[in-house]
């Protein structure tokens, strides 16, 4: 079984992302974007598992599909209304809560009561399936209101970074399979769709170094540096 996982990501989420693929017969009207829409997988990703040097099919064609990622949230539309302050923003910073449980609700309590008075450090949080869904993301105020994050101690990357926090602690347990498949998709639209690829894709531990081990040692950090540079 050949699959996204074996094209795309080193074998580490490979495991995560069990992968296999299925078979589509190309019908007339068929284009390479309309499928990839339909499959939920990239256009680059149908060509390179069928060898395609081109964008062109032919009617009775048999193509190989990846599977695409768990089915998730429509991000676009999640986060349609809120109007991005797209010079801001020049960092995605991923983080684990360290906590076995937690939501952006109850982070933000905790937050406030810490006293940061914008609350919640991060701009979203990807849940893990015990106090919210699991893949589920939530959007914190901070996003909604464009305001710097506190989820660094680096103060220019708490200026200019998106900070996304997966519920669990990732020292001991491994991120769950919908819980990556909504942070690449996220992070796939906020860096591609909103900020246009200019921006510096980290996790915690590359900005403070020495400071945390987040988002701990089980978090695929190689495969998301090698999908977002
Ligand atoms: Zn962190």
């Amino acid at each position: 079984m050949i699959g996204i996982a074996g094209l795309l990501l080193p074998a580490g989420l490979g495991q995560l992302w069990a992968a296999g693929s299925s078979v589509h017969v190309v019908r007339k009207g068929d284009t390479l974007s309309g499928l990839s829409l339909q499959y939920g997988v990239s256009v680059s990703q149908i060509k390179s598992l069928n060898g395609l040097k081109s964008d062109m099919i032919r009617i009775g064609q048999k193509l190989k599909i990846p599977e695409g990622l768990p089915a998730g949230p429509d991000i676009g539309k999640l986060l349609s209304g809120i109007r991005v302050d797209r010079q801001r923003w020049t960092y995605i910073v991923g983080h684990h809560s360290a906590t076995k449980y937690g939501n952006a609700e109850i982070y933000n309590r905790n937050h406030l009561r810490r006293g940061m008075e914008n609350g919640l450090a991060y701009h979203f949080v990807i849940g893990n399936g015990i106090d919210s869904g699991d893949g589920e993301i939530e959007i914190g105020p901070r996003w909604k209101k464009q305001l710097e994050g506190g989820h660094v101690r680096k103060r220019e990357v708490n200026l200019h970074g998106i900070g996304i926090c997966l519920v669990g602690n990732f020292e001991e347990t491994h991120p769950s399979r919908k819980q990556m498949a909504s942070f690449t998709r996220l992070v796939d639209h906020l860096g591609g769709s909103v900020l246009k690829h200019k921006y510096k894709f980290a996790v915690h531990k590359e900005i403070d170094r020495n400071h945390t081990v987040c988002p701990g040692r089980n978090f695929p950090v190689r495969a998301m540096h090698e999908r977002f540079g």
